[in-house]
């Protein structure tokens, strides 16, 4: 990848294809692993003029000129979060995607473990409001918390708006705990 490849991406040009992309991704197999800028939850996005363009309906409904149906999502069918290979990406519904999300935390076991045996690690055996902060505190998705905490969305949910476990008036304590967990 070399600044001139990548500053070729931020004309506001009107015609794009495929090949606009690929010197910014590594090819594996029919994946094209995006190696350009990621949101904080790792999904590819990169700046057309000085506009920031989430990259799978980009190239979904741009490149490919596909229709997008309203409440479905651009996915993978990869499952690799920063591929946008025309070949993997795939129209989703929102509820389709958290499902896929849930069932592939719980086929790698190595990342589910690494998640799960932090939380174990840190005393947090089960639900408690130290977990509730730091569930408040990641950056993960809610499929993804309830996933790796073993709860329900609706859960995560109830937490995320403080519902159930308020939050203690002590100033900073979900910043604390992020960086000693090594959340967020
Ligand atoms: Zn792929």
């Amino acid at each position: 990848m070399t600044r001139k490849e990548g500053s070729g991406l931020r004309t506001a040009r009107k015609v794009w294809t495929m090949e606009d992309f690929l010197p910014l991704c590594i090819e594996e197999g029919e994946c094209l692993l995006w190696q350009g800028g990621k949101t904080a939850r790792g999904f590819p996005y990169f700046y057309r003029g000085s506009e920031k363009v989430n990259l799978r309906p980009f190239i979904f409904g741009v490149v490919l000129g596909k229709r997008i149906r309203e409440g479905f999502q651009i996915s993978v069918r990869c499952g690799h979060r920063e591929c946008i290979s025309d070949k993997c990406l795939v129209e989703k519904s929102v509820s389709k995607i958290r499902k896929d999300v849930h069932a592939a935390m719980r086929q790698d076991p190595a990342q589910y473990a690494k998640t799960r045996n932090g939380a174990l690690a840190a005393g947090l055996s089960k639900l408690d409001m130290t977990r509730a902060l730091e569930i408040r505190a990641s950056n993960l998705s809610r499929a993804e918390l309830a996933a790796a905490y073993g709860v329900s969305d609706r859960t995560i949910y109830d937490i995320k708006r403080e519902a159930i476990y308020k939050t203690p008036k002590v100033a900073n304590s979900i910043f604390n705990l992020a960086a000693t967990m090594g959340v967020a």
